[in-house]
């Protein structure tokens, strides 16, 4: 490609609306422009990455043994109402009538379709297990579109659908898909991590999440620095201290604390550490107000709270009237020695193992040192109440936790049986006898790729493209082109060839000076720059940087060539 000939609309000015790094480099670099709140056009340079992502995705697919379709994006509403998600589904499903009041939505996502599709083709189990993907433009009318393709409202996704008759047979596809996601985010040059993930309220056994590891992700992430596990924060296991409580040692004894309402304020002035501290939370139960207990160093993990069955499904802290009305305390002085006998006592495992602990005095201005469970405070369950923290032993035994940000660029799910069952689709099985289908779903955010990329691989100039995202592979770069005939010939020279070898080359002949040209190569991240000049031509030798480095090598044409032909250390695809 000549630049001349390509629409390449970089923007020196860094937009002041844009709040993370990918959303700022994709607009300066010119990939998208925003059209309404979460809807953006894909430039010509965009689209090439994007285009780059469909491909691996496509490829791997395939590979895998799923087979393409392309399923309409507007959806009649009968289709919805069949399965309950047309009320379900909420704010997000964006509705639409045609002139006929007929209702419809534009897809945020197809299982309806393709149960509907599956309800019609599929008639024997000699046709199962199949799979079947699109890659597809979904709508979702996010209540908070931002990070630019990140969250945005209209958005390029991969899904994939897999029908069986056995809970096996879905388990074997699932593990099928879950590697071929492994080998997408392997092969686009991405930090990843499969994560175990919550199947939430749509009633399937299994799923995991894809994340790419990047502070500005918006979920925290627990894994393991020895072994495969990972999990989302708020669903990791805290496991209970290996060593067991020891023996009282010290005397209950109230100490004054007239201002010290906080663990950190109250341990710093009784000289003790946060985790030799147990705070108190009392949240709203079924019956009556609940004490949660953890360690002056953890915190409460409401989900986990949430679950507990003293509580009504959710989490809610007691409001200070209420806490006042059943301790005589406020909030800040609270503790469990001594609290009223109608309150049960929630205690997480490592707060259950301290001994000789402080803690709220139930009086105000004041708190208690030398408190111990069963001999000054009550414990009605021990149970795991808190979130995993940096250091913690990993739930499955091997090694210690790390906690990271993701950004979700991928789902697998076992669905189960619900959408068929709800749709009717079913087959006969080898007995003549028809069957409900079991189902899995599989999803890749292909436009959510491209920024969280950039999220992982940038610098201070621009994007660092891992290989198989780059635009082009190459750059070639006259200096002062139009004064310099021979640089002109070189270069076009050199063009010719690394495209001849399957390269994908740029040639930049807009005719800018040497400042600008390198800015823009930099900014859109092309993996390796040539310089043509006229002091090089003269020693035999092409100026060469590779994208990060803040070294030029003066190499001949044969040592660049085999440099960046010979595959030593790039891969170039399509
Ligand atoms: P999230 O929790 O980020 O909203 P989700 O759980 O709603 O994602 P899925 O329904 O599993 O997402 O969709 C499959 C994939 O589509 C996600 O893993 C994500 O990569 C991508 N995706 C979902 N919503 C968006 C969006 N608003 N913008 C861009 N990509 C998205
Ligand atoms: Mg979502």
């Amino acid at each position: 490609m000549r630049l001349s000939r390509f629409h390449l609309a970089t923007v020196k000015e860094t937009p002041s609306d844009a709040e993370i790094v990918s959303h700022r480099l994709m607009l300066r670099a010119g990939m998208i422009r925003k059209l309404a709140a979460g809807i953006f056009t894909w430039t010509p340079l965009g689209l090439r990455v994007l285009r780059k992502v469909e491909v691996v995705v496509r490829e791997e697919m395939q590979r895998a043994g799923a087979i393409e379709l392309l399923m309409p994006s507007v959806q009649p509403r009968e289709l919805w109402d069949e399965t309950g998600r047309w009320q379900k589904f909420g704010g997000q499903l964006l509705k639409l009538k045609d002139r006929k009041e007929q209702e419809y939505c534009y897809g945020p996502t197809h299982e309806e379709v393709i149960t509907d599709f599956a309800r019609h083709e599929l008639k024997s189990y000699r046709q199962l297990p199949v799979t079947f993907f699109q890659i597809q433009t979904k709508f979702r009318d996010e209540i908070r579109p931002r990070f630019g393709v990140m969250r945005a409202r209209e958005f390029l996704m991969k899904d994939a659908y897999s029908f069986h008759l056995t809970a096996d047979c879905l388990a074997r596809e699932y593990r099928n898909m879950f590697d071929a996601y492994t080998r997408v985010f392997t092969r686009l040059g991405l930090r990843f991590r499969a994560v175990q993930a919550d199947t939430g309220a749509i009633g399937g056994n299994a799923s995991h999440e894809f994340h790419v590891l990047a502070d500005s992700g918006e979920d925290a992430i627990a894994f393991s620095d020895a072994s495969d596990f990972a999990a989302n924060v708020e669903l990791a296991e805290a496991l209970a201290p290996a060593a067991p409580r020891p023996a009282p040692a010290a005397a209950l004894t109230r100490v004054a604390t007239p201002t010290q309402k906080t663990i950190a304020e109250a341990a710093g002035l009784l000289g003790v550490a946060p985790a030799q501290c147990v705070k108190t939370l009392l949240v709203r139960g079924r019956d009556g107000l609940v004490a949660l207990c953890v360690r002056g160093d953890h915190e409460i993990n409401e989900i986990k709270a949430a679950k507990l069955d003293e509580l009504p499904g959710e989490s809610v802290l007691a409001s200070e009237a209420e806490i006042v009305a059943a301790t005589g305390t406020r909030p800040g002085f609270l503790g469990p020695v001594g609290l009223a006998g109608n309150i049960p006592v929630i205690v997480d495992r490592s707060a259950a193992a301290l001994a000789d602990f402080v803690c709220g005095g139930n009086a105000e201005g004041t708190h208690y040192t030398g408190a111990n469970w069963d001999r000054d405070a009550r414990i009605t369950r021990i149970v795991d109440l808190r979130k995993v923290v940096a250091g913690d032993p990993s739930p499955d035994g091997c090694g210690t936790l790390a906690i990271a940000r993701g950004i979700e660029v991928g789902h697998v799910f076992q669905l189960g049986r619900s959408y068929a069952q709800a749709m009717g689709a079913a087959v006969l099985d080898e007995t003549g006898q028809t069957q409900v289908m079991t189902m899995g779903c599989y999803g890749i955010g292909v436009s959510r790729i491209v920024a969280a990329a950039i999220e992982q691989n940038h610098d201070a100039a621009g994007i660092l493209w891992p290989p198989a995202m780059a635009p082009w592979h190459v750059a070639v770069c006259p200096i002062n082109p139009k004064s310099d005939p021979a640089v002109t010939a070189a270069a076009e020279s050199l063009y010719a060839d690394l495209n001849a070898r399957g390269i994908e080359t740029v040639l930049d002949d807009r005719g800018l000076r040497p400042g600008s040209m390198f800015a823009d190569i930099e900014l859109i991240g092309i993996p390796h720059r040539i310089v043509v000049s006229e002091r090089g031509l003269a020693a035999g030798t092409f100026e060469y940087r590779a994208r990060g480095e803040s070294e030029n090598r003066a190499l001949g044409r044969d040592a660049l060539l085999a440099l960046i032909g010979g595959g030593n250390n790039m891969s170039i695809q399509g």
